[in-house]
């Protein structure tokens, strides 16, 4: 039996999973974070899956099955991509997703958004998507998408969920609850949507470059 982080949280604290349903007269967006190779693809690089890892397998066949949906009905996506700049890297972290390498570029599972009309793709350098969409004018990409739109419900999905969907969340709750952006009502994360990567701690130690940070998934018998 495989217990899920969801499952040991649930044990903890107060928390409950929901289901939604999106009907045709809200106006939904979904938010794609960061499914990209460099945290998705085996051996693709520092931060990526050293092997096939289900959890990650699954999020993106969710993202994917919820992108084709939402591009059926020509609803807005925003997809972030991680990509750092070679001599701005991203501490805590080792090298990840630099420009202009495929480590950060969608999955092969998701390229093909690139072509979609619906679809706005922004790379962005830091955890944060919200932080990450500031243009230098002031301008933020994310908050003019969802304001164009017109979105009511956001529905979040990505990796990972304790870093960046978790960073990207909370600001947009917190920039929803000062009214700046309005139409917003709902923010959801779709838990079977999202993962995170598994760098337990024994392989960490041997590591100089990077904290361990395992997926805590338990195998109980
Ligand atoms: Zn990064």
């Amino acid at each position: 039996m495989v217990i899920k982080t969801i499952d040991i949280l649930k044990n903890e604290i107060p928390i409950e999973e929901e289901s939604l349903i999106i009907t045709e007269d809200v106006k939904a967006g979904l938010v794609l974070v960061d499914i990209i190779n460099g945290f998705c693809t085996v051996g693709a690089g520092n931060l990526a899956p050293r092997e096939p890892n289900r959890q990650i397998s699954e999020m993106i066949e969710e993202s994917k099955r919820l992108a084709r949906l939402f591009c059926d009905k020509k609803w807005p996506i925003l997809a972030f991509l991680d990509s750092h700049q070679p001599h701005k890297l991203e501490h805590p972290y080792p090298p990840h997703c630099i420009t202009g390498t495929d480590e950060s570029n969608l999955v092969p599972a998701l390229r093909w958004l690139e072509k979609e009309q619906n679809v706005t793709i922004r790379r962005k350098d830091c955890y944060d998507g919200y932080i990450g969409s500031f243009q230098e004018d002031g301008s933020n990409v994310f908050v003019d998408w969802v304001k164009n739109n017109k979105i009511q419900t956001l529905l979040v999905v990505g990796v990972c969920t304790d870093i960046c969907v978790l960073d990207f969340v909370c600001s947009t709750l917190s920039a929803k609850n000062r009214g700046f952006l309005n139409p917003l009502e709902q923010v959801v994360v779709y838990s079977k949507g999202c993962a995170t990567f598994d760098f337990p701690a024994s392989m960490a130690r041997n590591s100089k470059d990077i904290s361990p940070h395992p997926q805590v998934t338990y195998n109980k018998s």
